[in-house]
C-alpha cells in the first residue's frame, strides 16, 4: 500500500502518526518520500502492517535486517499502533541464510542462488567459484519469484520491484556494477569465502564437474590445448569441458579481487 497523506478518496479513514527510521544504505532506498536522515513521519491507516509501510517507501523486504517498534524486536507481520516509534535497520554482512532469524523464520536448508538478467555475468562468476547458481536469460519476473520459492533461492537483482514481490523471502539488490565486483559483493555478504570450490560447477548449465583422464578427450581438445593441459574435467550434464585455462586462471583474479575488495557500507 502507498503511504497515506489524509486525501485518500472513498469512506472517512481513521488515520494517525507513527515515526519511522530507516537506517544505514536504506535511506538510499527511500523513493517519493520526503528524505530527512531517515526520519519520517506518514499518518497511517489502521491495521497496517511494518512490511507494508516499508515497501511503501520503496524498499524491498529482503533488505531489512531487524525492525523495532518502541524498541521492541517484532516480525514483518506486525500490526503498527498508534504512538508508534519504528526502527528499520538494514541486513548487513554477515548474512547466515541458513539458521532462523525473528524476519526469516523458517531458513534455507543449502546456499542457491537465483540471477536475474540485469547481472547476469554475475551467475557465470558464481558458478566458476563453484556456488549452485540458477539463470535462464528467458525467466521474467513472475518465473524468477516462482522459482525462487519453489527451489529455495537466494534471488540475487538489481529490480527493486522485483525484490519486493511476496514469495521472494531471500534476496540481495546487488550494488556493486562490474560482475568481479558483484561477486566479490555476495562472498563478503554471505560470508562465503570458505565455501569456495573452483572446478565444481560448469558454468554454463550449473551441472556438476568430475574429472575426467586426458585420453579420453583427446579428439575433442584445441592443438594448443592438448599441447599445454593435462588436468581436465568435464560437465556431468552437457559434457563441456574444463581445464586451468578455463577456471584456474579467471579464478586466480578473482581471489585477488576479493582479497582486495573494500565492502560498501550498509
Ligand atoms: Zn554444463
Amino acid at each position: 500500500m502507498k503511504p497515506c497523506y489524509g486525501q485518500e478518496p472513498g469512506p472517512p479513514v481513521d488515520l494517525f502518526p507513527v515515526t519511522i527510521h530507516f537506517h544505514g544504505w536504506l535511506t538510499a532506498l527511500i523513493k517519493r518520500v520526503r528524505r530527512s536522515n531517515g526520519l519520517l513521519t506518514p499518518p497511517l491507516h489502521r491495521r497496517t502492517s511494518i512490511k507494508d509501510l516499508i515497501e511503501s517507501f520503496g524498499v524491498p523486504h529482503t533488505e531489512i535486517g531487524s525492525i523495532q517498534i518502541n524498541r521492541q524486536a517484532v516480525s514483518f507481520d506486525h500490526i503498527i499502533e498508534e504512538e508508534s516509534s519504528v526502527e528499520i535497520f538494514p541486513l548487513r554482512p554477515t548474512v547466515n541464510v541458513l539458521a532462523p532469524c525473528l524476519l526469516r523464520p523458517k531458513p534455507l536448508a543449502a546456499i542457491r542462488f537465483l540471477v536475474d538478467a540485469n547481472v547476469s555475468k554475475l551467475a557465470g562468476k558464481l558458478r566458476m567459484a563453484g556456488f549452485d547458481t540458477l539463470y535462464s536469460p528467458q525467466w521474467h519476473d513472475t518465473e524468477l519469484a516462482d522459482i525462487a520459492e519453489k527451489k529455495q533461492c537466494i534471488l540475487l537483482s538489481r529490480d527493486i520491484q522485483l525484490l519486493k514481490r511476496k514469495k521472494i523471502e531471500f534476496g540481495h539488490f546487488v550494488r556493486e556494477t562490474l560482475p568481479a565486483q558483484q561477486l566479490a559483493e555476495v562472498i563478503h555478504f554471505y560470508d562465503l569465502s570458505q565455501e569456495i570450490r573452483p572446478f565444481s560447477r560448469c558454468m554454463r548449465c550449473n551441472g556438476t564437474l568430475t574429472p575426467v583422464p586426458k585420453q579420453e578427450i583427446l579428439a575433442q581438445l584445441k592443438p594448443l590445448t592438448r599441447k599445454y593441459y593435462h588436468s581436465f574435467h568435464r560437465c556431468e550434464s552437457c559434457r563441456q569441458i574444463y581445464w586451468s585455462g578455463t577456471h584456474r586462471e579467471p579464478m586466480e583474479n578473482t581471489l585477488k579481487e576479493l582479497i582486495q575488495y573494500r565492502p560498501l557500507p550498509y
